[in-house]
């Protein structure tokens, strides 16, 4: 079966025409970067979805640092990455977009600050 769809993830937005089975994606056709075919495969693999959590920080002005993965993760990992996430110690200051993890619950995925934590 073939679906045309648009890629949401940047101003572009390249029609994708998707030829697909039951859940796997067989060919990716109309998109200009790699990014088109992950969310060509997000829509019909397994669910998956950008986690958030927090992370400890010593010596900032705040105790924590809001932080998400820099990907989408398999749906059923979301609790894996926040436990891994929680155990997290990270030193201020941390900048946005601060790599805190490069693999987060083996994922191979990388958690992300999303805020600017000053140091104290
Ligand atoms: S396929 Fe790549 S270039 Fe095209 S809209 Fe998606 S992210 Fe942008």
């Amino acid at each position: 079966m073939t679906q045309i769809r648009t890629c949401p993830r940047c101003e572009k937005a390249c029609s994708l025409q998707i030829d697909y089975q039951g859940n796997e994606v067989l060919s990716v056709i109309g998109h200009r970067c790699p990014i088109g075919i992950e969310f060509a495969e997000s829509l019909f693999g397994p669910p998956q979805k950008i986690v958030t959590a927090s992370v400890s920080v010593k010596g900032g002005v705040y105790p924590s640092v809001p932080a998400r993965t820099a990907k989408p993760v398999p749906a059923d990992k979301s609790m894996a990455v926040i436990t891994a996430a929680n155990k997290l110690h990270i030193e201020a200051p941390v900048r946005v977009g601060q790599v805190l993890s490069r693999n987060i619950a083996e994922t191979g995925v990388e958690l992300i600050a999303v805020k600017p934590i000053d140091k104290m």
